[in-house]
């Protein structure tokens, strides 16, 4: 089958769940038998999300093969339960890169290089590649923002001209809001109206509109939506609010035919019979009535008077997926690590949670609280799941409160530290000092040898394992033999060979050839386990990830 396109754009407002509609149409396809993938455009000029602050823009997702991405190819990888690829990514910032890098390289042959055709070529042979390379039935390519702005104009402007050159092949969603006004008390399909007219504009026309509101659509308002926006009323699919949890949504589309009406409109046929292991997870879901409370420790969470629990998307979504594995029902709360600064009484409320993850991060703001909060739950026999800067701060702690160095840090905090057990990677100190700082942390996929005594052995019951990371520091081997001592295990290393030895000298060219620390433990703790990766990229629904489940099942009492 030629690969098919469906471009998704949002109207009215953004936030409605446009990614998560993407995922749950990839979703239903790919259980109709098909070779699904997806493609999130953002349009801003950063090229790629890594360098901004999560609360600006939500969680910055990494992909095996070293993305950082928006946070909706995530949910794609949630969904799909399918690795996305860097390819699968672009921002305005990247194409414009590439054209004018080409450019300067002689790659347009003496031609005036144009926004049109040559960005929207660039984004067309972007597309086309990830169809080819992924062999994929359907690529489904969301269009960040909402239409009527200037800045991605061109992307759906890419779609018309390939509509245009491939009839029959491309399909344009609409996810828009219908607001329920409280001094009206109706639903309104006007601004939908306008976001179609605004679609139009760009040579558009909606295949088929999801409306999202906190309500279904009723037949009035379907029909009203299917003559002023000039579509069957068939392709108005209703997308109410609801309780559940998200990865309800597919199964909810169907209710509306969504799949088959896709099938239709392409003129295809499901290729299978439809797969139901999607429908039972969700059964399973559904069925989770014990609660398991975890404590998130971080700083990501304030937005003016708001709280963007965005910021830590793939982490609430791996403690969702392990709980519910195990018929638990999470209950998350976030806590402040700057609240503990302020009054160390508050770590007292760590005593009223199951276990507490302390999750990857930034900078100097917070890190005394977390770090207050990982002396607390390991004194306190709390189960602990470090995550990235989660391990570095317990390290930290680790080696102040249990070996005696009072002045260990980490040196992104304090330089000039006399015990920096948290260093730079040697490999980094050049990108820090020349200001090259986008795209350049360790990124994407390493591997890691479990330690065999180790509860992370256990829980992945493998001894090779790959993970992916980002960031710039790492534990310190020269401090490695004091902090095995004093009761720290060292449960999983990156082997790295320098000069064909394995191991390379410690940061500051002392010691023995050691490997990077990659996980380390308390054996004599209920459950302390922190990574210098980042687990929670690699947590699905359907395949939840082993230490996710280890902190949950020893937050609901199971020895492990
Ligand atoms: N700031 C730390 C580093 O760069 C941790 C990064 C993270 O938590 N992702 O190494």
């Amino acid at each position: 089958m030629e690969t098919k396109f469906i471009f998704v754009a949002g109207g009215v407002m953004s936030g409605i769940g446009k990614g998560v509609t993407v995922s749950s149409t990839a979703r239903i396809l790919k259980d109709y038998g098909f070779r699904v993938t997806a493609v999130k455009i953002d349009p801003y000029l950063n090229v790629d999300a890594g360098t901004m602050n999560p609360t600006e823009h939500g969680e910055v997702f990494v992909t095996d093969d070293g993305c950082e991405c928006d946070q909706d190819v995530g949910n794609y990888e949630r969904f799909l339960d399918e690795n996305i690829y860097k390819d699968n990514y672009m921002t305005s910032g990247l194409v414009y890169k590439s054209v004018i890098d080409r450019e300067r390289n002689l790659g347009y042959a003496g031609k005036c290089v144009q926004i049109i055709p040559h960005i929207t070529d660039e984004v067309e042979n972007r597309l086309m590649k990830v169809a080819k390379k992924q062999k994929a039935d359907f690529v489904l390519v969301e269009i960040g923002g909402t239409v009527g702005e200037y800045e991605n104009l061109l992307f759906l402007e890419t779609g018309r001209i390939m509509k245009l050159k491939m009839p029959g092949h491309v399909l344009f969603l609409l996810v828009s809001y219908f607001p329920i006004p409280d001094m009206i008390g109706e639903m309104k399909t006007k601004p939908t109206q306008h976001a179609v007219r605004a679609l139009n504009y760009a040579g558009i026309q909606p295949d088929i509109i999801i409306a999202r509101s906190t309500q279904p659509l009723d037949e009035i308002r379907k029909n009203k939506v299917s003559i002023f926006c000039n579509l069957d009323v068939k392709d108005v699919i209703s997308a109410p609010d609801f309780k559940g949890s998200i990865y309800e949504i597919p199964v909810n589309f169907e209710k509306d035919n969504l799949g088959k009406r896709i099938l239709e409109k392409l003129g295809i046929k499901s290729r299978s019979k439809k797969s139901n292991k999607w429908d039972l997870m969700v059964k399973n879901i559904k069925s989770a009535a014990k609660p398991v409370k975890i404590g998130i420790v971080g700083k990501y969470f304030g937005t003016g008077d708001f709280t963007l629990a965005d910021s830590y998307l793939s982490v609430i979504e791996a403690v969702k997926h392990a709980a519910w594995s195990l018929k638990r029902k999470p209950e998350i709360t976030w806590l402040s690590a700057e609240n503990y600064e302020k009054d160390p009484a508050v770590l007292e409320e760590l005593k009223n949670f199951d276990g507490v993850i302390v999750p990857g991060g930034f900078g100097k703001r917070g890190v005394e609280g977390k770090i207050a909060a990982i002396k607390y739950v390991r004194e306190n026999n709390i189960p602990f799941l470090g995550l990235c800067y989660g391990l570095q701060l317990a390290v930290v702690e680790f080696a102040r409160n249990a070996c005696g160095l009072e002045d260990a840090h980490t040196s992104e905090v304090n330089p000039d530290t006399s015990r920096p057990v948290i260093c730079t990677m040697p490999d980094q100190l050049v990108n820090i000092k020349e200001k090259r700082m986008g795209g350049s942390m360790r990124l994407g996929e390493y591997k890691c040898k479990l330690t065999p005594q180790a509860t992370s052995y256990k829980l992945y019951a493998k001894s090779l394992i790959s993970e992916r990371h980002r960031h710039r520091y790492e534990v310190n081997n020269h401090y490695r033999l004091k902090l095995e001592k004093e009761g720290m295990l060292v449960a999983g290393t990156h082997p790295i060979r320098t000069n064909g030895r394995l191991g390379r000298p410690t940061s500051n060219g002392t010691g023995p050839q050691k490997n990077l620390i990659e996980i380390i433990e308390i054996p004599e703790h209920k459950f302390f386990v922190a990574t210098q990766f980042h687990p929670e990229f690699k947590s699905r629904p359907l395949t939840p990830h082993p230490l996710f489940v280890g902190l949950i099942k020893s937050a609901s009492g199971v020895k492990i």
